[in-house]
């Protein structure tokens, strides 16, 4: 007689962070859009606790903003995340082009 685990949610989520899998269950949801009430139609992405940990300490001042500028239907992870470069070294300087 052994007991189904079916009732846990065993599925891994990735952060969107780190690039971590974590279940599902141990993961914090994270709303790009900041409403984290309003789940209709939704998919939230996920961080892992650490990086939760990790954001909740820093600036991030217009960072919804500038995200949902450069984010766009069809782009790549690796598309965004160069945006997301190009964007944020606008105000930190030029960036170095090897
Ligand atoms: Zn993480």
């Amino acid at each position: 007689m052994w007991r189904s685990r079916r009732n846990r949610d065993r599925r891994t989520v990735v952060c969107i962070a780190c690039g971590d899998s974590v279940l599902r269950e141990d993961a914090r949801e994270y709303d790009k859009e900041g409403d984290r009430w309003d789940r209709r139609d939704k998919e939230f992405e996920h961080l892992c606790t650490d990086c939760d940990d990790e954001i909740c300490h820093q600036p991030r001042d217009g960072l919804e903003s500038l995200v949902l500028s450069i984010e766009s239907d069809g782009l790549s992870q690796e598309e965004f995340l160069d945006r997301y470069a190009d964007a944020v070294s606008d105000s930190a300087g030029p960036p170095e082009d090897g």
